[in-house]
């Protein structure tokens, strides 16, 4: 299986080099030449192993030249017994009916990021031994929040790394930053900045793409690559998840073999629901692929019209970690659907970063509403999702699956479709306290502590925060650094000390 770059069709790397490069050197993002099949004798297999044994499957068909002890040694050693709360890994509850929710949050940082971030470390250092010689990766993270923190796990003291991450100042959850700025470990760095995520994120790309700076890397035998889901390393790991969904709702009866499923994404830089437009081209039985957005909703139009226009205000809502204007992934979407032509690519995200906007061929905003449908909630209807949700089926939901909830309950409403539904969740409700407790505490009492509002959030809703989020109580902040935009290399250069 080799790799090819959506600004580039020349392109053709090793999923090995995909990854240790994390991006294209042509500012594309690597993608496989072809999306491997699943067939349903394959996945009946996997109905009856573990997830461990699910993800080697799926991940040998992408990761093809990785062996399979490679590859073993990357899965057992992320999906280790006690890594995850949950043996399962990511387990599926039934919310109500043919409603059922997918647990991807039960990782050490307690949102979905573990998913993909507890394997990214093997299979990167697993991939430089291929392709680098002995030369030191620098992982530079822009993040809104949840990312930052489960790279940072994922990488800390892991050797022949060092980890830099980039998170908005105003722009995170207080449990965010404190999960980040007491991070531990040798080759780790954190800072702020003065600006939002996308801000964070084009600064990381251009620092990526800036000769200059890369020249003094090669200097320093140095060499980035990235942790944000621009990497394919982050987007092949969040296929698997979609894949075990299927089997253990075939599992428990919500759905006979082979019938379809919908699928439910709160969606922000649109990498988890492209994991799961891969898993449906693989040939997993999905129907339709929903993308929930908050009150950031420029996929919401986009998916309607075909007209991508981030010029719009921007919007700090309740679920941080989708306020997004700016999808990277779905650069990847639609290179494939625009049949696989970097011209057109390089065309269309040339207007995004001139103009704030394109608009899409009529062929391939057929082939977006043939394949999604989107919604989106403001923070309003977010907390109100929170409140009945709790209510009607004693499940407490974070900020984020809230927004997709709500987002499925009306897309039933309006298209009639009873098509058996699984929605990601991709946080633990501990993880934004504030919000969560306002929803659901009648007395409406207000906390100026975190980690008063997590009693009181326990307290309500008699469940245990994770131990993870209480340990953070009296922990000391490490990084309190706070820089603008154009001093981001800067801070990566005094971090190295070059
Ligand atoms: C990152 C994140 C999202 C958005 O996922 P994308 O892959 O960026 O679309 C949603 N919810 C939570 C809690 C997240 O951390």
């Amino acid at each position: 299986m080799l790799y090819t770059s959506t600004r580039d069709n020349n392109v053709r790397v090793t999923a090995s080099k995909a990854i240790t490069d994390g991006i294209s050197p042509d500012g594309g993002l690597y993608i496989p030449v072809e999306i491997p099949a699943l067939s349903a004798d394959e996945l009946k297999a996997l109905c009856s192993v573990d997830y461990k044994e699910r993800a080697k499957k799926v991940l040998g068909l992408y990761l093809s030249d990785f062996t399979k002890e490679e590859l073993d040694y990357c899965v057992e050693g992320a999906y280790a017994d006690g890594k995850f709360s949950s043996k399962d890994v990511a387990p599926v509850v039934k919310l109500h009916d043919n409603v059922n929710i997918l647990e991807l949050f039960k990782g050490p940082t307690c949102a979905f990021k573990d998913m993909a971030l507890q394997i990214l470390p093997y299979l990167l250092t697993v991939s430089a031994k291929k392709n680098l010689k002995d030369k030191e990766i620098v992982i530079l993270v822009a993040t809104s929040g949840d990312t930052g923190k489960a790279a940072l796990e994922g990488f800390k003291d892991v050797e022949g790394t060092k980890i830099l991450v980039f998170y908005p100042n105003d722009g995170v959850s207080p449990m965010q930053k404190l999960q980040m700025t007491t991070q531990e470990g040798n080759n780790v760095g954190v800072c702020a900045i003065y600006g939002n995520f996308d801000d964070a994120q084009t600064g990381v790309k251009s620092i990526f793409t800036n000769k200059e700076i890369l020249k003094r890397f090669e200097e320093n035998n140095l060499v980035f690559s990235s942790a944000n889901s621009i990497n394919w390393g982050r987007l092949a790991p969040q296929i698997v998840y979609y894949v075990s969904a299927y089997c253990d709702m075939v599992n428990s009866g919500a759905v006979k073999f082979g019938e379809k499923i919908n699928v439910v994404v709160p969606t922000g830089n649109f990498g988890n629901i492209l994991a799961a437009y891969f898993a449906k081209e693989m040939g997993l039985p999905v129907n339709k692929l929903i993308c929930a957005s908050n009150a950031n909703n420029v996929l919401t139009d986009f998916i309607e019209n075909g007209v991508y226009d981030r010029n719009r205000d921007f919007y700090t809502t309740v679920s941080p970690s989708m306020d997004i204007l700016i999808s990277s992934n779905l650069e990847r979407l639609l290179y494939i659907l625009c049949g696989r032509n970097s011209d057109t690519i390089n065309e269309w995200f040339g207007a995004l970063k001139d103009c704030g906007k394109y608009t899409v061929s009529d062929d391939v905003k057929a082939k977006i509403n043939e394949l999604f449908a989107a919604g989106c909630c403001d923070d309003e209807m977010t907390k109100a999702t929170i409140s009945e949700t709790y209510s009607e089926y004693n499940y407490l939901a974070d900020t984020h699956t809230a927004v997709a909830i709500n987002v499925c309950n009306s897309y039933e409403a309006k298209t009639g479709d009873k098509t058996p539904v699984v929605i990601a969740s991709t946080a633990s409700p501990f993880k934004f306290s504030k919000a969560v407790l306002s929803a659901v505490d009648k007395e409406n009492k207000e906390y100026d502590d975190e980690f008063a509002t997590v009693a009181a959030l326990e307290d309500i809703s008699s469940l245990k925060a994770p131990e993870q989020l209480a340990a953070l109580k009296g922990k000391a902040v490490r990084f309190n650094k706070v820089t603008s935009k154009e001093e981001m290399a800067q801070v990566v250069f005094d971090m190295l000390g070059i």
